[in-house]
């Protein structure tokens, strides 16, 4: 989350600099808002892990958590989307498929059709080095209205059909039924840097740092220092107005991203102080009601993580995988700043802890590639597809495992597979055909999805907790925490619940969508 805001950052800087503090003001008065009993609301806390939020709320750090706890349900291991990406996973919670069906792969991938590498914000190193044009195309146009699959559809446009109104306030996955002109700078569209606008989808409320927003009291996205809106304050006051204001629609989704920041800082475990930051925030909201007695039973809320992350060691030359020295002696690997040449043969996309390595020469097998990649300590799983197989390697592991959907093995979510090989490669328990997954949740069903996600030749990797992947000015957390593989550091994260009984089929993200659309005020 954090890399894809600094280009939004970046851009809404440039544009203040030109047209001058003014924040783009949508007129809530022109919009009669249908209120709605128990409306929805839920607020996504960006790297919320359950440890630390036990321990903050032990330490009486986080009265706001520990209250909607006490008021509902507590489930500690939900099950994320993968790669542990926010694009991705938002693109899951919101259409309620992993990435085979709503095609957002990752943070960075490669577009096969256009020969280019997509990147909706990393580091901004990796950003200027791509093109900044193409960067703010791809996250404020193509990430909502291109990529995100029209065979999909968010809870938004869903709900829109069924004559329910919903509001998104600073989520960066979000598309709907209302058309909205974002407006970014003349001048910069014509120095070339940018376009001037674009044409975007929303739901009915729509509030995205300075380049839109409801309240015309917040101010906070008018400074640098504050992000542009991109923080936990301005969202917190966007849906504290909503409240006040009784604007609140049927379903309200507001991203609360400062944690992520502080745990890639910090690391995993030594950033209560964070927690506690946020919770103020959710006070805040709280506040908005004449007691949290009566936020609690005016609305059902939810509140959850998005992805958890593992420790990044502190020596650089350990901690950080560099994946094209690795390939560099057998291959000749695409170079950031240049387009894709004909003799390239490998193109590396690097989601911190995870990465999609392409490989663009017919003369070299993927087998070839992972058996290269098998032989450092640091890696851990590599998989790659050939026809309906998913193969999976490990390093320490002789044997591959392979498998593809439809077989004689169930696994706890009804999903059946064909399996043969190592289980171990993917920690998999099998017994009576009945398989129970260990260090890597849901792994058959999340591996699968990533690999077909989008087309083209190409294998996944991930690195052991510990290390990540680091590549041009990709961004790097040593000391700190990282996320995006598919191991269980990475991928689970806790879910709060009040004011229904009621809960999702299985613990994963991909199962919410069903169970929210069948909360009694969004229900048919
Ligand atoms: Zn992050």
């Amino acid at each position: 989350m954090l890399y894809v805001l600094i280009i939004v950052i970046v851009v809404v800087a440039i544009i203040f600099l030109i047209r001058g503090l003014k924040p783009a003001n949508q007129s809530l008065e022109r919009k009669a808002i249908t209120k709605t009993e128990n409306p929805v609301i839920l607020l996504i806390i960006d790297s919320l892990m359950d440890e630390p939020l036990k321990q903050a709320i032990k330490k009486g750090r986080a009265p706001a958590l520990k209250y909607l706890i006490e008021q509902g349900r507590y489930y500690p291991n939900m099950i994320s989307s993968y790669p542990t990406m926010s694009v991705t996973i938002d693109s899951s919670l919101l259409t309620g498929t992993y990435s085979d069906k709503h095609r957002v792969p990752g943070l960075v991938w490669y577009d096969e059709k256009e020969k280019r590498l997509v990147n909706y914000g990393s580091a901004k190193e990796e950003v200027f080095k791509l093109g900044i044009k193409q960067v703010v195309k791809d996250n404020l146009y193509h990430l909502n209205h291109s990529h995100l699959s029209r065979d999909v559809k968010t809870i938004h446009e869903k709900l829109a059909e069924k004559g329910l109104e919903s509001a998104s306030i600073n989520a960066l996955v979000y598309r709907g039924n209302e058309k909205k002109t974002l407006n970014l700078s003349k001048v910069l569209s014509k120095l070339d840097i940018m376009p001037e606008s674009f044409q975007i989808e929303t739901p009915l409320l729509f509030s995205y740092g300075a380049l839109a927003q409801f309240s015309p009291t917040n101010n906070q996205n008018t400074q640098l220092w504050e992000r542009y809106g991109f923080n936990d304050k301005f969202t917190a006051q966007e849906l504290k107005y909503l409240i006040q204001n009784g604007k609140l629609p049927a379903f309200t989704i507001a991203y609360f991203p400062d944690l992520d920041k502080n745990v890639h800082e910090k690391g995993p475990i030594n950033h209560i102080d964070s927690i506690e930051k946020t919770d103020k925030q959710i006070q805040e909201v709280l506040n908005a009601y004449e007691s949290w007695d009566e936020a609690v039973q005016s609305a059902i809320w939810i509140v959850m993580g998005d992805s958890g992350q593992a420790k990044v060691g502190k020596d650089k030359t350990k901690s950080l995988i560099q994946l094209n020295e690795i390939l560099d002696s057998h291959y000749k690997i695409h170079k950031i700043t240049e387009p894709v040449k004909d003799d390239d043969q490998i193109v590396i996309g690097y989601n911190e802890r995870m990465a999609f390595i392409y490989n663009l020469d017919p003369n070299i097998t993927l087998e070839e590639i992972a058996g290269h990649l098998q032989q450092d300590e640091r890696m851990n799983l590599i998989a790659w597809k050939s026809g309906a197989d998913v193969h999976a390697a490990a390093n320490g592991h002789k044997e591959k495992l392979t498998f593809r959907p439809n077989g004689d093995y169930k696994d706890p979510y009804g999903q059946s597979w064909w399996l043969h090989g190592d289980y171990s490669v993917l920690d998999l328990s099998v017994n009576n055909r009945q398989i129970e997954y260990g260090t890597y949740p849901d792994a058959l069903a999340r591996l699968h999805s990533s690999l077909h996600s989008h087309s083209g030749n190409y294998i996944i990797v991930d690195a052991k907790p510990g290390f990540e992947f680091a590549g041009e000015g990709t961004p790097v957390h040593p000391g700190g925490a990282a996320h995006g593989s598919i191991h269980e550091q990475d991928s689970l994260i806790p879910m709060i619940v009040t004011g229904t009984e009621t809960k999702p089929e299985h613990m994963r993200v991909v199962d919410l969508y069903p169970w929210i659309m069948n909360l009694p005020s969004l229900a048919d």
